[in-house]
């Protein structure tokens, strides 16, 4: 049995703001099930998870982080769910706040918990042979992993969510906040300030992105955000495996978010659509076409494609639902959108993991236009509710849809290629077309039907990857 311990910031059901909480919820479940491996995870103790788990965990130890001239306390507690162990770090002046991200100090907050974590370990009633770090607020983690060694021969392997999140701060942060040597700040360092994803993709022994496409994007400037030549430099270490979705979690079977469970075979869209409809305000029309987004209002989402060809698209026999909360600029398009159409176009401004239920199981379209998607989840949480997803070609949206092909009967979504408003409304028009001819549309709802995309395979992938790290001899 390998043993791995996950460093991350967000992981469902205990808190989440995007992608990352999904995966790093679901992939330790899929890795004990399918891998048997002892898989365990270690995040933060913020306010913001909710008292329903707080309570469940067990206080464990308290310990000293030192950082620079500071004494910080720290605090590890632990819970038990589903099969799985998680770890708490808690800490009085970081964690307790409101919300996850956005702070000045974010920098600082990571660098804590990073640090908090090599204080940790020895005191965790197993002992990781692989640290497995997510994304930037955890890149600290695995180079103090190598630089520290809190566990002989430990090895690492850090995970690229979104590389445009990077955790940058002043050089001084260094001296201030580090105890460590000179000779350790090239690693960590990056166009003259700190930069924590730097400091993961420098000193792990395997980098891993979310899908295949993403992994070569991320080597050309436009994708790379800046950190392209690292990745270059390292690009025999770099692997894409797609994410996968708990489909036990995701389930329109069993989902007590939906006001209308689908039955076996029987998809209840229609149902589930006009509950939603008299939910929002909306016209009741079962048979009305019913596109959503659910997302985060940020420009990769690919907003800015739709703020000049939505007037147009809105003359169309739709409806749209946009769920999300984000950027000022976008929230408040959509709002002053909702209030144009307001026979066709509701905006909720919030988040809130029921209502996406419900629009995933009453939706016919999930638009998801990102200017790069790392991989995507909510198109692979679409497909599992049946909704057909219109996708951008990037990243792993290019991955996981196929264009519908009228001529095979192929493909299970709708795509464009170029970052182009234009080229979005076409191919929002040609799905209407689709969806008002009933033996394509039955067509490609069938192909819809196969997709699946548990983490079985992924799963698989991941344990090799750790299998060889763990058997390799070490590097000289
Ligand atoms: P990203 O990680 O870039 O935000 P993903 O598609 O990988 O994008 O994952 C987004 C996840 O967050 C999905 O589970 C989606 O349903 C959820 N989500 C995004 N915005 C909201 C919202 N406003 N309310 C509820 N869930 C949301």
């Amino acid at each position: 049995m390998k043993n791995v311990l996950f460093v991350a910031s967000e992981c469902t059901p205990f808190i989440k703001t995007g992608g990352l909480g999904d995966v790093v919820g679901s992939l330790p479940q899929a890795l004990k099930k399918h891998e048997k491996m002892d898989v365990r995870v270690i995040l933060p103790m913020y306010d913001e998870i909710p008292a329903k788990w707080r309570e469940q965990m067990t206080f464990q130890v308290s310990f000293h982080v030192p950082l620079g001239w500071r004494n910080q306390e720290a605090s590890l507690y632990s819970l038990e769910h589903n099969d799985i162990i998680y770890y708490f770090i808690s800490n009085d002046y970081y964690f307790t706040r409101k919300g996850v991200y956005g702070y000045y100090d974010d920098g600082e907050r990571f660098i804590f918990f990073c640090r908090a974590v090599m204080e940790a370990i020895p005191h965790l009633d197993f002992t990781p042979e692989i640290l497995h770090g997510h994304d930037w607020q955890a890149g600290i983690a695995v180079a103090l992993a190598k630089i520290m060694q809190p566990v002989e021969d430990m090895k690492t392997v850090f995970t690229i969510h979104n590389i445009k999140y990077q955790g940058k701060m002043p050089l001084d942060m260094y001296e201030e906040f580090f105890n460590l040597p000179n000779e350790h700040l090239g690693g960590l360092e990056w166009n003259g300030v700190i930069n924590c994803m730097k400091a993961g993709l420098f000193h792990s022994d395997k980098i891993t992105t979310v899908s295949p496409s993403y992994a070569e994007e991320i080597k050309y400037p436009y994708f790379g955000e800046g950190l392209d030549p690292i990745i270059h430099q390292r690009s025999e270490d770099v692997v894409g495996v797609i994410n996968g979705i708990d489909t036990d979690d995701f389930n329109p079977r069993k989902d007590p978010y939906i006001a209308v469970n689908y039955r076996h075979s029987r998809v209840k869209k229609k149902e589930n659509k006009i509950i939603l409809q008299e939910q929002l305000g909306l016209p009741i029309d079962g048979d009305k076409p019913l596109y959503v987004m659910i997302t985060r209002l940020v420009e990769q989402k690919g907003i800015h494609l739709l703020e000049p060809i939505l007037d147009q698209f809105m003359q169309e026999d739709v409806q749209f639902v946009v769920l999300g909360t984000g950027d000022p600029e976008f929230e408040s398009f959509f709002y002053f959108a909702g209030d144009r159409y307001p026979e066709k176009l509701v905006a909720k401004l919030s988040f809130d993991e029921g209502l996406a239920r419900q629009l995933y199981a009453a939706a016919d379209f999930f638009l998801m236009p990102s200017q790069f998607e790392p991989c995507g989840l909510s198109q692979l949480i679409a497909l599992q509710y049946k909704t057909v997803p219109i996708v951008r070609e990037t990243g792993g949206l290019k991955d996981t849809v196929t264009p519908f092909n009228e001529i095979t009967g192929e493909g299970n979504g709708f795509s464009f290629t170029n970052y182009n408003a234009h080229d979005l409304l076409s191919v929002l028009r040609y799905s209407l077309f689709i969806y008002n001819d009933t033996t394509k549309w039955q067509q490609l709802l069938k192909n819809v039907n196969k997709s699946q995309f548990s983490w079985k395979d992924s799963a698989h992938d991941y344990s090799r990857i750790y299998e060889q790290l763990i058997t390799e001899p070490i590097k000289g």
